[in-house]
C-alpha cells in the first residue's frame, strides 16, 4: 500500500494494519492542518518535523540518563553503563535530522509512526494463556516433611526412627546433608562471625516470641464492623513499615495437618479460624545482593523477627477486642504462609517456590495471623497470569541455583496440583554447607530489583504485554547479566570479620 505525504509526494510501503494506518492518517493532519502550532513556534512546515525530530532524540536521551541515573544509585553498574551508552546512541536517528534538515521531513513520520505502532503493537496483545493460569492446592501439607523439621530431628532418637521408616526414600538424601557443617556453623564455607551472630541473635529473639502467639480473648467482645476493622488493621501494618497487607477466608489447604517443629511434634493442628491476615515485609536489597554471603541470612533473620513482632502485636490487639487470634511467625506455623498470602491478594508462587509479590518479588518475608474477627477478604491478585508466564521464560534462579534445585522446565503436577517444585533436599544441603540460607535465587530474581519509578515502569509491561513479558527476560540479560555476579556484602559489614 502507498501513502501521500503532506507534501503530497508518494513515499514508501506503510505496515498493512489498520492501527497504523488511522494513526498516520491523524498525524498528517496534525502536521498539514495545524497552522496554530506552526505559528507558536514560528516554524514553516521545513522545521516543523526538525523540531519533533529533536524533541523525539531528548526525550529518549533524558529516559536512558534517568534510567543511569536510578542503576548507578541501586549500585547496578553494569546496567548504568549500558544503559548510558544506549542514552547516546538511541537518540542519534533523531539527532540527524538537525544537520540535514530536508531529511527530517521525510524521516520523521516514519520514526514517529515506528515508536507509536512499537508501543501499540506491544501492548496491544496481552492474551492470557490457560496454561499460566493460577493454581488452587488439593491437598494439606504435612509439616514433618519440611526441611526445619526433618533438620530439629536426633539422629537415632525415636522420631528419627520413627519418621525414617515412615520415609525412607528421604534417608539417603537427608544423610548427605547431615554430614555438612551446618546452617550458622563456624566450619561453614560462608562462615563470618559478625552476620552469623547478628543471625542467630535475631533467631533467638523470635523465639522468645513463641509463648504469645496465642492466648485467650478478652471476656467482653467489642462491637465490630468487618470493614472498619480490615481497614484499621491494614493500615496500622502498613504504618509499621510492612510491604504488603492483605486478607482471605482460610480453607483446609492452608493449614497444615500435622505440626513438625519442636515439642508440638506430631500433634495436629486443630485451631483453624476462618480468616487470615497475611503480611509482607522488605528484605534490604543490598544485603541480599551479596547472597549466599552472611548479610543475606542476617537479613533473613532480621525480617523473621521485625515481621514476627506486629504479628504477635496483632494478635494481641485481636484478643483484646474480644476475638481468638494466632500468630504464625518463624519457628511457629500452623498454615503454609505464601499459600495464604497468595489467596490474600500478595502475589503469586513463582519457579523458585516463592510468594512473588507485585513490587519486590520473592524479596520479602511473610507473617500470617489468623483470627475468627469479622473481616473482608481481598481479591486474589491480578498479576498471577502475567508472573506465571514471565517466571516460564525467565528462569534465572533456575541458572543461578548453586545446587541447581530449581526445575527449568514448565509447571507440572507436583501434590495434585500444577506448579515448580524446587529439590528442597538439594537446597538445603546447599544451606549446611555455607552455612546460610542461600537466596541466591531471591538475589538475581528480575522482579526483586528495587521498588523505583525504573523498575515500576518495566513490572507494568510485564503485566500489561505479552511481547514485553518476552522483552523484559532479554532486557534484565542485558542490563545484570545471565549470571549475575554475587556482590560485596555492604561496607560496614564486609570491613568487620
Ligand atoms: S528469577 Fe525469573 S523464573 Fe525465577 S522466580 Fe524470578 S522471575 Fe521467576
Ligand atoms: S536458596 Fe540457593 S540453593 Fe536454594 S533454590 Fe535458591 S539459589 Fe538454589
Amino acid at each position: 500500500m502507498h501513502y501521500t505525504n503532506f507534501h503530497g509526494q508518494k513515499q514508501g510501503l506503510l505496515p498493512n494494519y489498520l492501527l497504523v494506518i488511522i494513526i498516520y492518517k491523524l498525524f498528517c493532519l496534525v502536521f498539514q492542518k495545524n497552522i496554530f502550532v506552526i505559528q507558536i513556534f514560528n516554524l514553516n512546515q521545513m522545521e516543523l518535523p526538525v523540531l519533533i525530530s529533536l524533541c523525539i532524540g531528548i526525550i529518549i536521551m533524558l529516559f536512558m540518563l534517568l534510567a543511569t541515573f536510578t542503576l548507578m544509585l541501586e549500585k547496578a553498574y553494569r546496567g548504568a553503563i549500558i544503559s548510558f551508552i544506549f542514552s547516546i546512541i538511541l537518540p542519534i536517528p533523531f539527532f540527524i535530522s538537525l544537520f540535514i534538515s530536508h531529511i527530517g521531513i521525510f524521516y520523521v513520520p516514519y520514526a514517529t509512526l515506528s515508536i507509536i505502532s512499537f508501543i501499540l503493537v506491544i501492548f496491544l496483545f496481552n492474551r492470557k494463556k490457560q496454561k499460566f493460569a493460577p493454581q488452587t492446592p488439593i491437598i494439606q501439607f504435612d509439616e514433618r516433611q519440611t526441611m526445619f523439621s526433618r533438620n530439629e530431628l536426633k539422629v537415632d532418637s525415636d522420631r528419627f526412627k520413627a519418621y525414617y521408616k515412615e520415609n525412607p526414600e528421604h534417608k539417603v538424601k537427608d544423610d548427605i546433608w547431615r554430614s555438612k557443617p551446618g546452617l550458622l556453623s563456624s566450619e561453614s564455607v560462608f562462615y563470618h562471625p559478625s552476620t552469623f551472630a547478628a543471625a542467630k541473635a535475631s533467631f533467638l529473639a523470635i523465639e522468645k516470641l513463641g509463648p504469645h502467639i496465642k492466648g485467650e480473648p478478652a471476656s467482653n467482645k467489642k462491637p465490630t464492623d468487618p470493614m472498619q476493622l480490615s481497614t484499621f488493621v491494614k493500615k496500622w501494618l502498613k504504618k509499621q513499615g510492612m510491604a504488603s497487607v492483605g486478607i482471605t477466608e482460610m480453607h483446609s489447604y492452608h493449614y497444615y495437618h500435622t505440626k513438625g517443629r519442636r515439642d508440638t511434634y506430631n500433634s495436629k493442628v486443630t485451631t483453624k479460624y476462618p480468616y487470615g491476615i497475611a503480611f509482607t515485609i522488605e528484605m534490604d536489597e543490598q544485603m541480599m545482593q551479596a547472597a549466599p554471603k552472611g548479610s543475606a541470612i542476617m537479613e533473613s533473620a532480621e525480617k523473621y523477627l521485625k515481621s514476627g513482632v506486629p504479628a504477635v502485636q496483632l494478635a494481641y490487639f485481636i484478643r483484646e477486642m474480644g476475638y481468638n487470634a494466632q500468630a504464625h511467625i518463624d519457628g511457629n506455623y500452623e498454615v503454609v504462609c505464601p499459600l495464604v498470602a497468595k489467596d490474600a491478594g500478595l502475589g503469586e508462587i513463582g519457579r523458585m517456590g516463592l510468594l512473588m509479590t507485585p513490587k519486590l518479588g520473592p524479596r520479602v518475608r511473610i507473617a500470617v495471623v489468623t483470627t475468627d474477627a469479622p473481616l473482608v477478604p481481598d481479591k486474589e491478585t491480578d498479576i498471577a497470569h502475567s508472573m506465571n508466564e514471565f517466571c516460564h521464560y525467565c528462569k534465572k534462579c533456575a541458572n543461578v541455583c548453586p545446587s541447581k534445585s530449581i526445575p527449568h522446565d514448565g509447571r507440572k503436577i507436583q501434590d495434585k496440583v500444577l506448579r515448580w517444585k524446587i529439590d528442597s533436599e538439594s537446597c538445603f544441603t546447599y544451606w549446611q554447607t555455607v552455612g546460610t540460607d542461600c537466596g541466591r535465587c531471591m538475589a538475581v530474581c528480575p522482579y526483586a530489583h528495587a521498588n523505583n519509578w525504573l523498575h515500576n515502569f518495566i513490572r507494568f509491561g510485564i503485566k500489561h504485554s505479552y511481547l514485553f513479558r518476552r522483552l523484559a527476560v532479554v532486557l534484565d540479560d542485558v542490563f545484570y547479566g545471565k549470571k549475575p555476579p554475587i556482590k560485596k556484602m555492604p561496607k560496614w559489614i564486609e570491613t568487620r570479620n
